[in-house]
C-alpha cells in the first residue's frame, strides 16, 4: 500500500516504512494514497470476524504481507471478542473493551505489535527495538499490554507521577520483564516532551531502536476499520437491514477516521455522529467554519480530553477540505459533565451500564437521530476503569473483568525519574 505525508503527498512510501516512520520526514501524517474499494463486500460480510479481517487487510497491505501472514497477525492481535449489545429499539452498543487493557486502544496497539513484529523479522535485523511512549493514562495501557513478552522488543512507559488512576497506573506498572513503567516528576506535557527529545536525537534512535507507538501510527487506523464491517456485520444476521449511524466518541478523532475510511472502502454508512465532550474543536469548527485549536479542559471523559485532535487533517484529508461535503456526511454535537452524567443515568435505565466515553456517544447520538434509522454507538472502554466516577451515583457495584483485577493485585515496578532529557537518554542507552 503506498503512503502519502498529508504535508507533501510526492513524499510516498510504503505502509510498512510509514509504519516504522510513525511520522513523516517533514513532520506530516501518513495516509494511504488511495484506498480499495471492496466490490464484494456482501460476501466479506458473511464471514466470521476472524477470516473477514485478513481478507480485507489483504486487499490493502497484500503486496507486502502473504494471506497467511495477514492471518496469524489479525489472530494474535484480536484475540478477543467484539460484542453488539441491543441497548434500545434500534440502538446498539458495540463493545471494544473485551481486550487485555479494557479498552478499544487495544485493537491498534496489538495490531501495530504484530506488524512490528513481522517487519523486524522479515528484514534480519535483530537488534533490539525499544517502544518509547508517553502516556496519560489509556495508551500506554494499551501500548505495554501489546508488547508485553513480544521477543526483540523493550517498552518504556513514560507518565506523569500521581497523575493517572491507581488502576490505570497498574495496567503498565505491574508488568515488569520487558515493560518499564517512568514515573516522571512532571505533567504529561513533559513526558510528551520528552519523549520528543528522545525521537528527535538520531544517534539515540538508532542506538535504541526507538519505535513510536503513539495514536498517529498508520497501522493503528487500518486495524480500526475492521470493526465497523464487523458491527454491520452482526446488524445483518440481527435481520436489521437498513444502514445504520455510526455514533463515535471522540478526543483525537482516529476511531472517526478509521470510520470514515471503511465507508471509503464501500461500507454503507449512513452518518457519522461526532461525538466530543466539552472540548468542542470539532463540533465548532462543523457549525461555524474556522478551525480554532485550544487547550484542553479536563472532563469525566478524559481519554476524549484533547483540545487539538491529531488525526483531524486526516478527516480533512478524506473530503478533500471541502467542508461542505464533511457537513453532509456528519451530524456533530457535545455533551458536558453534567449531561454525561444524565446519559449514563439514562443508559442505565435501559439496564445498560456504559462508561462515560460511550455515554458522550451515546447522549449526542440521541439528538442526532430520527426514529426510523438504526444506530450503533462505539464503547470505548469498560465502565470498571470509572468505577470511581460511576459506583457512588450509580449506587452499582462494578466488578473488574479478569484483565484488570488481575493487575490490580499486582505490586507496582517503577522507577520514578525527574524531568531530565539527558537522564532519560541515558536510561535508553542501557
Ligand atoms: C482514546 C479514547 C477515545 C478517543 O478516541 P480517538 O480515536 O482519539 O478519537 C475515546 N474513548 C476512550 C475510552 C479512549 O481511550
Amino acid at each position: 500500500m503506498i503512503c502519502q505525508s498529508l504535508k507533501d503527498p510526492s513524499h510516498q512510501v510504503l505502509f510498512s516504512e510509514a509504519v516504522r516512520r510513525n511520522l513523516a520526514p517533514d513532520g506530516g501524517l501518513y495516509m494511504p494514497s488511495s484506498l480499495p474499494v471492496l466490490e464484494d463486500l456482501d460476501q466479506l460480510l458473511e464471514l466470521p470476524w476472524v477470516l473477514r479481517n485478513p481478507e480485507i487487510l489483504f486487499r490493502l497491505l497484500g503486496e507486502e504481507f502473504s494471506r497467511v501472514e495477514l492471518e496469524s497477525m489479525t489472530a494474535e492481535a484480536f484475540n478477543f471478542p467484539v460484542t453488539l449489545v441491543k441497548v434500545a429499539e434500534r440502538v446498539w452498543a458495540l463493545e471494544l473493551f473485551h481486550g487485555p487493557s479494557a479498552a478499544f486502544k487495544d485493537f491498534g496497539a496489538r495490531f501495530l505489535a504484530q506488524v512490528l513484529y513481522l517487519l523486524r523479522w522479515k528484514t534480519g535485523d535483530h537488534r533490539a527495538l525499544t517502544v518509547l511512549t508517553a502516556t496519560s493514562g489509556d495508551t500506554g495501557a494499551a501500548v505495554a499490554r501489546a508488547f508485553w513478552n513480544l521477543p526483540g522488543f523493550k517498552v518504556v512507559v513514560l507518565y506523569p507521577e500521581g497523575r493517572v488512576s491507581p488502576l490505570q497506573e497498574k495496567q503498565f506498572a505491574t508488568l515488569g520483564g520487558n515493560v518499564r513503567a517512568l514515573a516522571v516528576q512532571g505533567n504529561f506535557d513533559d513526558c510528551q516532551a520528552l519523549a520528543k527529545g528522545c525521537f528527535n536525537d538520531p544517534l539515540l534512535s538508532a542506538a535504541a531502536g526507538l519505535v513510536s507507538a503513539n495514536s498517529i501510527n498508520l497501522a493503528r487506523l487500518l486495524a480500526q476499520t475492521l470493526y465497523y464491517f464487523e458491527a454491520v456485520a452482526q446488524l445483518r444476521r440481527t435481520e436489521m437491514r437498513d444502514t445504520p449511524v455510526f455514533a463515535v466518541p471522540s478526543g483525537n478523532f482516529g476511531n472517526l477516521c478509521a470510520g470514515l475510511m471503511a465507508q471509503k472502502m464501500g461500507l454503507k454508512v449512513k452518518a457519522f455522529v461526532a461525538a466530543t465532550n466539552a472540548n468542542r474543536t470539532v463540533p465548532d469548527y462543523l457549525d461555524q467554519g474556522t478551525y480554532r485549536p485550544r487547550p484542553s479542559v479536563p472532563t469525566l471523559s478524559n481519554a476524549m480530553d484533547v483540545g487539538d485532535p491529531s488525526n483531524w487533517p486526516r478527516i480533512e484529508h478524506l473530503f478533500e477540505g471541502n467542508l461542505a461535503e464533511l457537513r453532509a456526511a456528519l451530524r456533530w454535537g457535545s455533551l458536558d459533565d453534567k449531561e454525561t452524567r444524565a446519559a449514563l443515568w439514562e443508559l442505565q435505565g435501559l439496564g445498560y451500564l456504559a462508561d462515560p466515553h460511550a455515554a458522550v456517544a451515546y447522549g449526542v447520538l440521541r439528538s442526532k437521530l430520527s426514529l426510523s434509522e438504526p444506530a450503533v454507538f462505539l464503547g470505548t472502554a469498560h465502565a470498571a476503569k470509572f468505577r470511581d466516577v460511576l459506583e457512588g451515583p450509580m449506587g452499582t457495584k462494578i466488578l473488574l473483568p479478569p484483565s484488570l483485577a488481575e493487575v490490580d493485585g499486582k505490586p507496582l515496578q517503577r522507577e520514578t525519574i525527574l524531568k531530565d532529557l539527558n537522564g532519560l537518554k541515558a536510561i535508553l542507552r542501557g
